[in-house]
């Protein structure tokens, strides 16, 4: 009897072909910075870690404190009572920190926009979502049987005359977009949504995951960097990039809160956050709030790759903040390009459909509140090095 998988190979050999095959790549002993990779020490430029504080001390030992005060694994949904003093105090920090009435935690930021979405809309309802927004915000979409109105990247203009063809065709709108953009790094026009929101009495769900902590005067992300945080009914963010643990969380009114505790799936059905991951999260967040040179440092290490790589005849696109992508076309320029940096000691992931769009390949670098100014010039020199 032959293997029903057997059509796997045939398959892998396709995607194989065209530059496409994904492997995981173990990495060894690690700091905030560094890290071996096949008996090499590299300086990480491949990590959402923005503010430094995967590694820091006293995020690892808030989350050895939690371990040993509440056991490991949470041991059930939150919920039944997989929930503890520890999670609680979570969600009072992030919302007095969203300035919202109230927080919801999910066990990773791709369940807190699957389950949301699903959440709040149907089969009766139309979703407006953004052509580069993230696999979660898709799969979400497509979960919920909304129906889907695609608008072209950052296009504010073609979002509204979408929902000008739309009055009366569906019972709820939602508008749903990434804050930064994950391979792009630029910013959606959240001031342009917020208003059209409004005036379409549509819900605007924004994506967080590489804005908290990182844009805006006070790290809350792109919608305060924008100034309509308030206006922005929907704030997904997520405990695993720049604070450095692990979770995703919505931020907004008690009832939307409220909702998605009875309502949201990935919240309902999944076993709770590690209390020591919710420990860890907020101590994370007490060190971006009290140390906010981290952010500080992480735009101007951004500023002067771009600088440095634009004079270097590299294009950046419109990014702003810590990812800056090295726009390359085909798959394969983007793997040799990373190995050549690799060989003189940098990682640097190349991106790759069908992650990005076709044509559109690239290196995805992201400044860390960890690196220091020589690490920054010798990826240029790197990068400067393998183009001659
Ligand atoms: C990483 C990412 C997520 C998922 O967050 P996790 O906490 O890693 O699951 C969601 N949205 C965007 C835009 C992301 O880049």
């Amino acid at each position: 009897m032959s293997d029903p998988l057997l059509w796997i190979d045939d398959e892998s050999h396709r995607w194989a072909a065209r530059g496409l095959r994904r492997q995981l790549r173990s990495r060894g002993p690690t700091t905030a910075r560094r890290f071996q990779l096949e008996g090499r020490e590299v300086v990480n430029f491949g990590s959402n870690d923005y503010l430094g504080l995967a590694a820091d001390a006293r995020v690892v030992a808030a989350a050895h404190c939690g371990a040993e005060t509440y056991g490991w694994g949470a041991g059930a949904s939150p919920l039944v009572s997989g929930w503890t003093e520890a999670h609680e105090a979570l969600c009072r920090d992030l919302a007095e920190f969203e300035q919202t009435e109230a927080v919801a935690l999910f066990p990773t930021g791709f369940a807190a926009n699957l389950g949301t979405i699903a959440a709040l809309v149907n089969k009766d309802d139309g979703v407006y979502s953004d052509r580069l927004n993230h696999a979660c915000l898709i799969d979400g979409i497509r979960l919920s049987r909304a129906a889907l109105r695609i608008y072209p990247h950052r296009d504010a203009d073609r979002l509204a005359s979408l929902l000008e063809r739309d009055p009366g065709r569906f019972r709820r709108s939602l508008i749903v977009t990434d804050g930064v953009f994950s391979m792009d790094g630029d910013l959606a026009p959240l001031d342009q949504l917020a208003d059209l929101a409004e005036r379409h009495s549509a819900m605007l769900l924004v994506d967080e995951a590489h804005g908290t902590g990182v844009f805006g005067p006070d790290g809350r992300g792109a919608a305060s960097a924008l100034g309509v945080a308030e206006r922005v009914s929907i704030r997904v963010g997520t405990l695993s990039k720049a604070l450095g643990s692990l979770g995703g969380f919505v931020a907004g009114s008690r009832r939307l809160i409220e909702w998605l505790v009875n309502h949201a799936r990935p919240l309902i059905y999944s076993t709770g956050l590690p209390a020591a991951a919710a420990c860890a999260a907020r101590e994370a967040l007490a060190i971006a709030c009290s140390e906010p040179w981290r952010r500080e440092l992480l735009f101007s290490h951004g500023h002067g790759l771009r600088t440095a790589l634009s004079a270097a005849d590299y294009e950046t696109g419109s990014s702003s903040g810590p990812i800056v992508p090295v726009l390359l076309n085909t798959p394969e320029q983007a793997l040799q390009l990373a190995e050549q940096l690799l060989r003189r000691g940098f990682f640097v992931p190349a991106i790759r459909p069908p992650t990005v769009p076709e044509g559109t390949s690239r290196l995805r670098i992201t400044v860390t509140a960890a690196h220091s100014e020589e690490d920054v010039a010798g990826l240029v020199d790197a990068l400067v090095a393998a183009r001659d």
